[in-house]
């Protein structure tokens, strides 16, 4: 066998060659259908010193994952936007809502949601890549919202990339249309689907798989099966534990999750040697990872709409990655666990297994109604106004016990993105920050197609 170059990406599924973090970058998911995942994990020995800001120190976590694979400044280049970009002197600010419990603040971004963090830096490493290999990429994703818009500011204007969003006609909220719909990218297609979610999904999935689309191009999706994108949420991790100081090794993150994209980022910041102690995943009612870790049974079922829409995700596909992990990395026992799952539905994790994936995780279901609840209470305790997602995980945070160490919530979105659920909450909207003003002045650009493939190629053209 050909020696691997490093640092190397293998597949969950143990059947796709190793490929560095360009090819990751690139391919999205491997070919075998597993997700990538770093062949070693690099070790961080020493929290990044108190003096260097947030550039520095996304430098110091992404540069071993990177390695040779791009020119040297492009890396710098793509973490200068994590300033450029955001609004907060301290991009990912940690603030104490009470004595030992904390919110990540995740939301400073030009689209104010989380996502905007890794996808700002993605599109320059990916046009960077693009450009050193002489090549185009076709972009395809799905969104309920907050991914599109983070996807459409920041791929939006670039020079090699062609990004077609999918989103559901009349069932993301406006401010989140606006957003994907008023860039005035040429490069940019969006398409408003007559269907659900899931549909929008289901078609992705036939894009990425349509030869006719991939013949002679290179076609990708941009959600956080992608590599770049999960290993571009790790710097907030080190960021907050940074801020803690000597009470980081004891701190609980608690991580409002769908796809279990941004909780794997904190499971890997922990992995590489930050100083972390829990990881526990918050979902709404949309609960199949709760369920998994109670029963050992994973399994698809319908998602049902909640506020916190962007969690509202019937099957996280980032929990074979955990999978993988958890199993000490048993590619042979992980294939054939999600190809069962791919077929059928469902799995059963092995005991052994189920035992170690709970030593990794815990996670918990949070209900609409405590979510509301926490909304109020936050805002008459703390006097801040929070988006559902983030109010999800401030309800599970609140249950744990705090005399170990912090609670660490991670706010995950601006409450103006989502004012009808905060507006019932508390009676009023919540504020808007500078970067959602002036939206509705804009002239809107979009396409209304049928949820078939045939409708959707010819959109695309
Ligand atoms: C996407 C999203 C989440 C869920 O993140 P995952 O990585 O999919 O688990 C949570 N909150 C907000 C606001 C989001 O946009």
């Amino acid at each position: 066998m050909a020696a691997s170059p490093f640092p190397a990406y293998v597949s969950t599924r143990g059947s796709s060659p190793a490929v560095d973090f360009v090819g990751a970058l690139l391919a999205g998911v491997a070919p075998d259908g597993g997700l990538y995942v770093p062949a070693f994990w690099p070790e961080i020995s020493a929290l990044p010193a108190a003096s260097i800001d947030a550039i520095a120190l996304a430098n110091a976590i992404l540069a071993p994952f990177v390695g040779e694979a791009l020119e040297a400044g492009v890396l710098e280049r793509a973490t200068a936007r994590l300033t450029e970009q955001f609004r907060h002197a301290e991009t990912t600010p940690l603030i104490e809502l009470e004595p030992g419990l904390f919110v990540l603040e995740l939301f400073h971004g030009p689209t104010a949601a989380f996502k905007d963090y890794a996808m700002q830096m993605v599109a320059v490493l990916g046009e960077a890549a693009l450009a050193g290999r002489g090549e185009r990429l076709l972009l395809v994703t799905a969104t309920s919202g907050d991914t599109g818009a983070a996807a459409v500011r920041a791929f939006g204007g670039m020079d090699r990339i062609d990004l077609v969003v999918l989103h559901p006609l009349g069932r993301v909220s406006p401010v989140q249309r606006l957003q994907m719909t008023t860039a005035g990218a040429a490069n940019v297609l969006n398409l408003a689907v007559r269907g659900d979610f899931d549909d929008c999904q289901r078609l992705v999935k036939q894009l990425l798989a349509h030869p006719g689309l991939t013949a002679g191009r290179r076609v990708s999706s941009v959600n956080s099966i992608n590599w770049a994108r999960l290993a571009g949420q790790i710097p907030y991790y080190a960021s907050a534990a940074r801020s803690l100081g000597s009470q980081a090794a004891h701190a609980t993150y608690v991580v409002p999750t769908g796809n279990f994209g941004d909780a794997f980022a904190g499971w890997a910041a922990r992995r590489m040697g930050l100083p972390m102690g829990g990881l526990l995943a918050a979902t709404n009612r949309n609960d199949a990872l709760v369920r998994a870790l109670e029963t050992g049974i994973y399994e698809r079922t319908q998602a049902v709409p909640t506020a916190s829409v962007s969690m509202d995700v019937q099957a996280p596909s980032n929990f074979e990655r955990l999978v993988f992990e958890a199993s000490g990395r048993d590619s042979a026992l992980t294939r054939g666990l999600f190809e069962g799952f791919a077929r059928d539905g469902r799995l059963t994790l092995p005991g052994e297994l189920l035992a170690a994936l709970r030593r990794e995780v815990g996670a918990v279901s949070v209900s609409e109604a405590e979510t509301a609840q926490e909304i109020a209470r936050t805002w008459a305790q703390a006097g801040r106004v929070v988006c559902p997602h983030t109010a999800v995980a401030l309800h599970a945070a609140r249950r744990l016990d705090r005399s170990s160490g912090p609670v660490v919530a991670l706010s995950t979105a601006h409450p103006a993105k989502f004012p009808e659920a905060v507006e019932a909450a508390l009676g009023f909207a919540p504020e808007r920050p500078p970067q959602l003003e002036g939206l509705e002045g804009r002239t809107e650009v979009f396409e209304i197609v049928d949820p078939t493939l045939a409708a959707v190629l010819a959109a695309i053209g």
